[in-house]
């Protein structure tokens, strides 16, 4: 056995990856998972988590760490969690990340630490996300708080406007260095997309409310039901604090401009989804009229992450058939393998590479759409492949409902001009990460003392990335307010 002294004492075994498969997720049986809403992974015990762990090999230049986008020291705390200590792996966890039960969910690690770990060279990767979650899980159901007792609380004050990932980040590293962060969202829980996109089977509302209860306990205060630009204006948040960090997201969902897209049964994605968190959380929203797909043909159009939270949400919902229809290859599919994955197990057909034509309908409601086949190509330079429509192999899919997940587009709100914040052609926030403009720190737009960040910076991305912006910006805003 190739033995190494652990530095907590318990010596490790280098080897230990040969003899340990890496375990994948217990999954709740599909026949019982797919009438609900509930997570579908199961929680693991401490002695395979210890086991997971061991098989890490401790790598002098951890390529999991660099892919994290939050540069989390996953070698660290995978080497806490074979000694089993957990609290502090939890700890060390919450050093580069507010969320890490979060992100051990919702993370596409099979892109990310995962992807990039050396074992996943054919001896299976570690299992981090699921590490991750398991052991943060523990932490938070048992309180664990971090110790700000040494903090000297400051009399500044920053304005987050929007509870998303990129804000939430932002204000946990605020809070910790004693500044305090006054979050606003026009919704009435805070998580943004964590909690009015991304389905429970993914993440659990609880989740995010626990979430929510550790952020005021360290000092965080939320404002919700409070849209910025109606319940209270620009001006008067400029005046009450002495900066602001904008994280609002990108909403316009791209449509793809297909004829008969105005037929009755054609739904936006987030539509839907944030119906059914409405439905299932009895938040009574107006504007999100809640539809049940039950008994119904249900065709969704698009291949990422939100297509497939629309897919398993319309089986949940018991409809006849829920066919997902994308223009490339599976290979191709934007979104994270694992819920693919997920989706075939559940009962999800898949049409690849068709190309949405027209939305047919019966008397202005929707009957079908109209396909073409295509064909891949790999082009040279490129690593997206693509694809050339036979207009001559068409053929009709039937329909009652076809949801509409194209991806979304910047949603730029109408003050931000008059409070001097610019926007590129696209609508996405102008900051010295997005462009080359001359300005003191990475994430501050034009305006001075308002920075930005997450998917209205970075058009639509990802939670981890999000929350690293915020961070980024908190780092800045201390810096900005001399603290
Ligand atoms: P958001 O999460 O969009 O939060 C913005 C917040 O700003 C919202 O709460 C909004 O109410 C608030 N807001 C906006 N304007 C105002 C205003 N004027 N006043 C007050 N509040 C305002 N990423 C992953 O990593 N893994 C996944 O599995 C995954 N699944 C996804 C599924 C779906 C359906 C979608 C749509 C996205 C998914 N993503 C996923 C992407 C991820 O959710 C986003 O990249 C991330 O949430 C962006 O964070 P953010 O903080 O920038 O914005
Ligand atoms: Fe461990 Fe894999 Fe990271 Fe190496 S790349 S430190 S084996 S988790």
């Amino acid at each position: 056995m190739s033995q190494q002294q652990g530095k907590n004492n318990k010596p490790q075994d280098l080897l230990a990856f040969l003899n340990q498969q890496r375990g994948e997720h217990n999954k709740r049986e599909v026949t019982e998972r797919v009438i609900d809403f509930k997570e579908i992974y199961v929680a693991k015990k401490s002695e395979e988590l210890t086991v997971q762990a061991s098989r890490c090999l401790d790598c002098g230049n951890p390529y999991c760490e660099w892919k994290c986008p939050l540069h989390n020291y996953i070698p660290n705390w995978l080497e806490l969690v074979r000694n089993e200590q957990f609290s502090q792996a939890a700890e060390l966890m919450h050093e580069t990340n507010p969320l890490p039960e979060i992100c051990g969910r919702v993370c596409p690690q099979d892109r990310l630490c995962e992807q990039a770990c050396t074992l996943n060279t054919g001896f299976g990767a570690v299992t981090i996300g699921e590490i991750e979650k398991n052991i943060s899980d523990r932490a938070i159901a048992n309180k664990w708080r971090p110790n700000l007792s040494n903090i000297k609380q400051t009399d500044k004050t920053v304005a987050i406007i929007g509870a998303g990932p990129a804000g939430l980040g932002c204000a946990e590293l605020l809070a910790r260095n004693g500044v305090k962060p006054i979050v606003y969202d026009k919704y009435p829980e805070i998580g943004g997309l964590l909690t009015f996109g991304i389905p429970g089977f993914k993440l659990e509302k609880s989740i995010v409310q626990k979430r929510r209860e550790f952020l005021q306990d360290i000092g965080v205060e939320f404002r919700l039901n409070t849209e910025v630009g109606k319940q209270i204006s620009i001006e008067q948040i400029q005046q009450e604090h002495d900066a602001i960090f904008l994280a609002m997201g990108c909403y316009t969902s791209v449509t793809g401009n297909l004829p008969g897209a105005d037929s009755v049964g054609v739904i936006k994605a987030l539509d839907f989804l944030i119906a059914n968190v409405n439905q299932q959380q009895d938040y009574q929203m107006k504007g999100y009229p809640y539809q049940s797909m039950q008994g119904k043909k249900v065709v969704v159009l698009g291949g990422g992450d939100t297509a497939m939270d629309c897919v398993r949400s319309a089986q949940r919902q018991q409809a006849e058939k829920v066919t997902c229809v994308y223009r490339r290859d599976r290979d191709s599919m934007p979104g994270s393998p694992q819920e693919v994955k997920n989706a075939i197990e559940e009962g999800v057909e898949f049409l690849f590479n068709r190309q949405p034509l027209s939305i047919e309908n019966q008397q202005g409601k929707v009957s079908g759409v109209s396909l073409a086949e295509t064909s891949i190509h790999e082009t040279v330079g490129s690593n997206r492949k693509t694809f050339v429509i036979d207009e001559e192999a068409q053929h009709l899919l039937e329909a009652d409902i076809v949801i509409l997940a194209f991806g979304f587009k910047a949603s730029p709100a109408d003050w931000f001009t008059q409070a001097g914040i610019t926007q590129k052609e696209n609508g996405l926030v102008i900051t010295q990460t997005s462009d080359d403009f001359d300005l003191p720190y990475s994430q501050q737009t034009e305006s001075k003392g308002i920075f930005a960040g997450g998917d209205m910076v970075r058009g639509a991305d990802l939670v981890v990335t999000a929350i690293a912006e915020g961070r980024q910006a908190a780092k800045e805003i201390l810096d900005f307010l001399e603290v």
